[in-house]
């Protein structure tokens, strides 16, 4: 039985947001600035997440607040004073990587909705069960995750499951991996006090897509056996799988790309919206077939997007690398 689903999309910024909305997302969600896994200007500050969050309540919809990376001890206060400030401010649904603040959340605020985020690493049943029992109700699946193990964690873990579209596959497994911070090691603290590592995601810093850039391949006496060595991480593009995806139960279809125009957020966003309403409708007619031109359209404009951004962060970090540092 084919059941609805949710679309999430992203929301780098105010426009965005709206123009997410008004092309039929559901959600929205959008990085707190310093902790989320993107740069400071695809976040937004407390007071523009108080205004998105009032723009998602007048269309009906949710806005989700992405606090997605891991803190230190010294930072939990802070994390719980921006937590407080927009629980006042009317938010309630917040995605999250770390465990501990999940609980830490959900007993201070037991009416909030808490999402076990990507960085989470998600690939198994086991994996939900504990973010389950640390007080999320929905997990996003690990990008490499297989419809059976989808259709396990469905039935067997409890909880909700989200799924990207538009998304990258990463060489290795995303919320583990430390490829970046090989480049970019310093760190800093802000104004607030929250601690920022700028090559690791999950503290506070980027994914400079390093597995993209060419590598050399060196054997076990330190020669180069290869060299301009692509490492396999495709872009894949599931709306092949959408009918698949909503038969399977899954609860939320999201659309990853803060960092993309507001016109090809808007645009990929009604495309789902159509495609999904039209699966909805009628689900034993439904063909792929009619839609393939329209994706292509978008799979273009996504991909040369994403090609110019990857190149300038994968300069950004090699520059970086190539400069001594201070310690
Ligand atoms: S460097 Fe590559 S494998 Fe690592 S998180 Fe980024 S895209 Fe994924």
């Amino acid at each position: 039985m084919t059941a609805m689903a949710e679309l999430l999309a992203s929301g780098g910024s105010m426009e965005m947001v709206k123009a997410a909305f008004d092309n039929g997302a559901d959600a929205v969600y959008v990085g707190a600035k310093g902790w989320s896994r993107r740069r400071a200007e695809y976040e937004m500050d407390d007071a523009r997440i108080a205004e998105a969050a009032g723009y998602a309540r007048s269309v009906g919809g949710i806005l989700r607040v992405a606090f997605n990376t891991l803190p230190s001890s010294f930072e939990v206060p802070l994390f719980l004073a921006k937590t407080d400030g927009l629980y006042e401010a009317g938010v309630r649904d917040f995605i999250l990587t770390d465990p501990g603040l999940m609980m830490a959340l959900k007993n201070r605020h037991p009416d909030t909705v808490l999402h076990a985020s990507v960085g989470c690493t998600i690939i198994n049943v086991q994996d939900a069960l504990f973010y389950r029992e640390a007080g999320a109700s929905q997990v996003v699946a690990e990008c490499r995750m297989d419809k059976a193990t989808m259709r396990r964690i469905k039935e067997e873990a409890g909880v909700g499951l989200e799924v990207l579209v538009h998304a990258t596959t990463c060489y290795t497994l995303l919320g583990r991996c430390t490829m970046s911070s090989y480049t970019r090691y310093e760190h800093r603290l802000d104004a607030e006090g929250k601690d920022h590592f700028p090559g690791s995601p999950n503290r506070g810093g980027l994914c400079y897509r390093i597995c993209l850039s060419d590598w050399d391949r060196v054997g076990a006496r330190g020669e180069v056996e290869e060299s301009g060595f692509v490492l396999p991480n495709t872009a894949y593009f599931r709306a092949d799988d959408i009918p698949d995806l909503l038969d399977l139960g899954v609860d939320t279809i999201k659309i990853q790309g803060r960092e993309y125009s507001v016109p090809l957020v808007g645009e990929m966003v009604r495309f789902y919206r159509d495609l999904i309403d039209a699966c909805l409708r009628d689900r034993a007619g439904f063909r792929m077939e009619p839609w393939k031109d329209r994706m292509a359209r978008i799979v273009a404009g996504r991909d040369a997007e994403r090609r110019e951004k990857t190149a300038g962060l994968i300069s950004e970090s090699l520059a970086d690398a190539d400069t001594p540092k201070t310690h």
